[in-house]
C-alpha cells in the first residue's frame, strides 16, 4: 500500500440559508471514519430537528421569494454550470476526500464519481431552459367549446428533501441537487451519516458559486435525528430518496400522511445472465465486475449469476479466478483492485448473510470470509449450490458476494431472473441480438443492459420496479419527478 493521501477536509459547518453555520442542537458531533484503516478523519455535526426546521424554513422562504420565482431558467442553469466549474477545479481533492471517507478506489472516484458529478451538473443545467407544458384540445361539457383555450405548465413541486446513501456520496448528492434547482425547486440535502464529507465540501462550493440563500441547504446526522423530521416536515413537498428498502418503506408510509411526492431508489438483487453463445472474453470479466466493483456496494450489482449449462463451468471458473486474484487494499494504492466495505457493521452484516447461506446449504467456491487488515475488508465471494428460496438468493447483501446458478433449460431464464422481490436491473450476455431483445422485454427490471453492466446514463430513466422503488430519476423522467402539471383554462 502506498502512503494515504490527505485531501482538504471540509470546515465541518452546515450550509443553511446561504451561510456556513454550526448546528443549533447540543448533540455531540460524530466521527467520520476511514473504512480502509478504521481511523477517525474528523468530526461531523450531529444535527437535530431544530436544524431541520431551520434548513427547511430557509428552503421554503427562498422558494416563495419573488427573486427565486422570477429567476430566468437560464440563470438557474448558470448556477449549476458555475458549480460544475468549481467541482472541476477541486476535482482531484474531492476525489481523494471521497476515497478517504468511503473507501472507494481513488482511480474510480477520479474517473467515475467526479466525472458523473460534473456531468450531472451540466446535464441538468441544460434542462433548466427546456421545461415545457403542452396545449390541449379543449372539450368542456359546455357549448361554445371553440371559445376555450387550454394548456398546461410544469410547476416546481416546492421544497425537496434529498436523502442519500453512502455508496456513491457526491454523485448521489448532485443527483438530487441538480434536478431540484434546474426545475425550480429548492432543496435540503441529508447525506448518509457514513459519508458526509464531500457533501459538506459541496456546501462550501455552493456558497462560492453564489446560489441564492436557502436554495440549497445541507444538514448532517443520522436517519433518526435528521431524516425522520425532514420527511415529516410539513413544508417539504417532495422526498427524493436513495437507500435501503426498509427506509424507503418507512418514508413512503410517512409521506402518505401529508401526500408528499416521492421518488424512492431502493435496493436490488439483479441477475447477470450469461447465455451459451456469449463472448466469454467479455462476459467473464463483465460478470465479475458486475458484482465486485465498489466491493459489491452498488444497488444494481449483479448478485445472481445465471449461466447456461454449456458455458457454466467456464464462466464460474473464470469469475472465481478473478475473485481469487483481486488485490484488496488501500483505495489510494495504484495496484488495489477492491477496497473495504463502508463499516464494521456492514462487513459483519455481509458475513452473517453468507454464514446463513452456508447453513442453508450453499457452498463457497471462493472467499466467504473477511480479509485481514485494520479496515473492513471482505473477500470477493462466489457461492454455488444455491436454491431460489435461500436468503442469499433473495436478500440484497450489498457486498462482494455472488450466487451462481446453472440454467439447464433456456425456457426457465425469465422465470428465474424474475424470481426476486426486486426489479432494479439485469444484464444479458449474448451474441444473438434477437434473444437479447426478447429477454430485455421480459425481464422485470428498470434497466436491462446487454453485453455490459452498471452503465449509468444521465439521459436514461433510472429506477426500479417491485421492491426496488417508486418513480424514476434522470432524463426527461426527472422533469416529471420534480414538477407538477398545472392545467390552465381560458375563456375568450
Ligand atoms: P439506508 O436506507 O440505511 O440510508 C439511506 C439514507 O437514509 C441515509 O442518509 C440515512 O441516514 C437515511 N435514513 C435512515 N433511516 C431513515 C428514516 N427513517 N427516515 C429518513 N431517512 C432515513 O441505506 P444505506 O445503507 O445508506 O445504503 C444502501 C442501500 O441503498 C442499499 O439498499 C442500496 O441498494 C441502496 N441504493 C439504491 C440505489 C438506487 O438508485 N436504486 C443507489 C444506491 C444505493
Amino acid at each position: 500500500m502506498s502512503a494515504p493521501t490527505f485531501p482538504t477536509l471540509p470546515t465541518g459547518r452546515l450550509l443553511i440559508d446561504g451561510a456556513l453555520v454550526e448546528p443549533l442542537g447540543t448533540a455531540a458531533p460524530f466521527d467520520a471514519i476511514d473504512p480502509a484503516t478504521g481511523r477517525v478523519i474528523m468530526q461531523v455535526p450531529a444535527c437535530d430537528i431544530a436544524d431541520v426546521d431551520r434548513a427547511v424554513g430557509a428552503a421554503h422562504r427562498c422558494f416563495q421569494s419573488t427573486a427565486w420565482q422570477s429567476m430566468r431558467p437560464l440563470d438557474r442553469g448558470r448556477l449549476l454550470e458555475r458549480l460544475a466549474l468549481l467541482v472541476e477545479r477541486e476535482r482531484d481533492d474531492l476525489a481523494a476526500l471521497e476515497s478517504l471517507d468511503s473507501g472507494k478506489l481513488l482511480a474510480v472516484t477520479q474517473a467515475i464519481d467526479l466525472q458523473f458529478t460534473i456531468d450531472g451538473l451540466r446535464y441538468f443545467a441544460g434542462w433548466a431552459s427546456k421545461i415545457a407544458g403542452e396545449t390541449v384540445s379543449h372539450s368542456p361539457l359546455v357549448e361554445e367549446a371553440a371559445l376555450y383555450r387550454a394548456f398546461t405548465q410544469r410547476r416546481p413541486v416546492g421544497v425537496v428533501a434529498g436523502i442519500t446513501p453512502w455508496n456513491f456520496p457526491i454523485g448521489q448528492a448532485i443527483q438530487k441537487i441538480a434536478p431540484a434547482i434546474a426545475f425550480g425547486c429548492t432543496i435540503v440535502l441529508k447525506p448518509s451519516e457514513e459519508t458526509s464529507l464531500t457533501a459538506l465540501r459541496l456546501g462550501e462550493l455552493i456558497l462560492e458559486a453564489g446560489f441564492p440563500a436557502g436554495a440549497v441547504n445541507i444538514v448532517t446526522g443520522t436517519g433518526a435525528a435528521v431524516g425522520v423530521p425532514l420527511v415529516a416536515h410539513p413544508l417539504v413537498r417532495k422526498i427524493a430518496f436513495t437507500g435501503s428498502n426498509a427506509t424507503g418503506q418507512a418514508i413512503l408510509t410517512e409521506a402518505a400522511r401529508t401526500m408528499k411526492r416521492v421518488t424512492l431508489e431502493l435496493g436490488g438483487k439483479s441477475p447477470t445472465i450469461v447465455l451459451a453463445d456469449a463472448d466469454l472474453d467479455k462476459a467473464i470479466p463483465g460478470a465479475a465486475a458486475a458484482i465486485f466493483a465498489n466491493s459489491g456496494q452498488i444497488c444494481t450489482a449483479g448478485s445472481r449469476l445465471l449461466v447456461e449449462a454449456p458455458v457454466h463451468d467456464a464462466v464460474i471458473e473464470g469469475v472465481c479466478r478473478i475473485a481469487r486474484d483481486l488485490r484488496l487494499g488501500s483505495p489510494f494504492a495504484a495496484d488495489t483492485q477492491m477496497g473495504p466495505l463502508i463499516s464494521a457493521r456492514q462487513r459483519d452484516r455481509v458475513a452473517a448473510l453468507v454464514e446463513a447461506g452456508l447453513a442453508e446449504g450453499a457452498h463457497p467456491l471462493e472467499g466467504a470470509c473477511a480479509a485481514s487488515g485494520p479496515g473492513w475488508f471482505y473477500r470477493p465471494t462466489v457461492l454455488a449450490g444455491v436454491e431460489a428460496g435461500m436468503s442469499v438468493m433473495r436478500e440484497e447483501i450489498f457486498g462482494p458476494v455472488v450466487c451462481a446458478v446453472k440454467i439447464t433449460d433456456r425456457a426457465d431464464i425469465v422465470r428465474i431472473a424474475n424470481d426476486t422481490p426486486y426489479g432494479l436491473a439485469a444484464s444479458v450476455w449474448t451474441q444473438d441480438i434477437d434473444t437479447a431483445h426478447l429477454l430485455a422485454e421480459r425481464i422485470d427490471a428498470g434497466t436491462v443492459w446487454i453485453n455490459t453492466h452498471n452503465v449509468l446514463d444521465l439521459a436514461m430513466p433510472f429506477g426500479g420496479s417491485k421492491l426496488s422503488g417508486v418513480g424514476r430519476e434522470f432524463g426527461s423522467e426527472a422533469l416529471q419527478a420534480f414538477t407538477e402539471p398545472r392545467a390552465i383554462c381560458l375563456r375568450l
